[in-house]
């Protein structure tokens, strides 16, 4: 049996290596190295795939949320409401532009913002909400978007861990992102739609809104030379776009393969009391960035270091929520949240990517059971 591994990338490049190294091969050739055909063509290939009218390319998932921001007019001193159970780059885009994160808990069944605390933190400097579709699955955008339009706010989807997922909002699919002002991705290696480097795009319907976020990655500008706001350099390298191109007509292969590993390892772990297995929504699809159980309280560092004896990976997303986190102690104001604070103490990401074998998954199955049963 083949190593297990936490994401693995080399076997799918195998799989992939003739089209994607001919498509690198052309980006040299060409020498069009910025902002060049291989960045555009991927932008109106992203667009026509995810049913949305402008893609805006930069260079990572965290500049996508900061130009969002931006995008939207968040000024200093304007607060914004943000999970406090994710990847820290949501939260730190809104204290870098000076706003203020309000962070709300989440929820305890698939670790998205509990829409049942969001009003309470809206006040008059409340100007987005940034929900994030956390390990695949996306947040209860039916509420968040009723909410904010109720309270005319901002959404700024953070859509790092679920490209390709679908929305159901009265029975018609839209895909994760593109139902808010804007969708904000990254293309990190281990991202579900990764590069081989870094990279992220964002996303939206809105004209207006597209037009002064393209703007923004361009230092501002849209006529050479001439700035009308302050922006950043922020682009999607050439040689990034190239692969994506190729493995973009791969995502939702890419997202079967995802979710026939989580059948396979729902169907083994479901039969074990102490693990809650994911919990599947009827509003979205799950497309396993993670695949992340539930174990008793205490009980997840454990387990991964049993595993780790037997040579299978693991990981804990995340280990401290952002309201414990030194750089954000100024912002919680004393408020508590007891469901990430425990989901700290419960979650384990089992290894999930494009790859893994029967073998691989009954054999980290297996290791589970002995864990709890020996
Ligand atoms: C990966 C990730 C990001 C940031 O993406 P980068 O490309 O690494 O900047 C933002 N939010 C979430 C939830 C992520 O998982």
């Amino acid at each position: 049996m083949e190593q297990i591994q936490m994401v693995d990338l080399q076997t799918q490049y195998k799989r992939l290596q003739k089209e994607i190294d001919e498509s690198i091969q052309n980006v040299i050739e060409g020498a069009k190295f910025i902002n060049g055909p291989a960045v555009k063509s991927f932008a109106a290939n992203l667009a026509d795939y995810l049913d949305v009218k402008h893609v805006i390319p930069c260079a990572n998932g965290t500049d996508a949320l900061q130009i969002a921001l931006m995008s939207a007019g968040i000024q200093p001193g304007d607060e914004v409401i943000t999970p406090d159970f994710t990847f820290i780059a949501t939260v730190e885009v809104v204290a870098l532009l000076g706003a203020k994160p309000v962070l709300a808990d989440v929820n305890p069944e698939d670790f998205t913002i509990d829409v049942n605390q969001l009003e309470s933190l809206i006040t008059d400097k409340t100007k987005a909400i940034v929900p994030v579709h956390l390990f695949g699955q996306c947040a209860n955008m039916a509420s968040i978007m009723n909410i904010a339009r109720k309270h005319n706010l901002k959404v700024i989807e953070d859509t790092a861990q679920a490209i390709g997922s679908d929305y159901y909002i009265k029975d018609k699919p839209g895909k994760a992102g593109a139902l808010g002002d804007f969708g904000c991705t990254s293309f990190f290696p281990s991202k579900n739609l990764g590069c081989y480097g870094d990279g992220g795009a964002l996303y939206t319907n809105d004209d207006e809104l597209a037009a002064i976020a393209k703007s923004i990655t361009n230092h501002g500008s849209t006529v050479k030379y001439h700035h009308d706001r302050i922006g950043v350099n922020s682009r999607l390298d050439a040689m990034q776009a190239a692969i994506l191109k190729v493995k973009l007509k791969n995502l939702d292969d890419f997202n079967r393969r995802r979710q026939a590993a989580a059948i396979f390892y729902d169907h083994h772990l479901e039969e074990i009391p102490e693990i809650a297995i994911p919990v599947k929504r009827d509003a979205s699809t799950h497309t396993y960035h993670q695949y992340t159980i539930k174990v008793p309280k205490g009980e997840n560092k454990k387990l991964q270091e049993y595993l780790k004896k037997h040579d299978i990976p693991s990981m804990i997303y995340y280990p401290i929520p952002l309201h414990k986190q030194a750089a954000f102690e100024q912002w919680t104001d004393d408020r508590t949240f007891p469901v990430s604070d425990e989901l700290a103490e419960r979650v384990l990401s089992l290894p999930m990517h494009t790859e893994l074998t029967k073998e691989q998954l009954t054999h980290i199955c297996n290791t589970i059971k002995t864990y709890f049963h020996e």
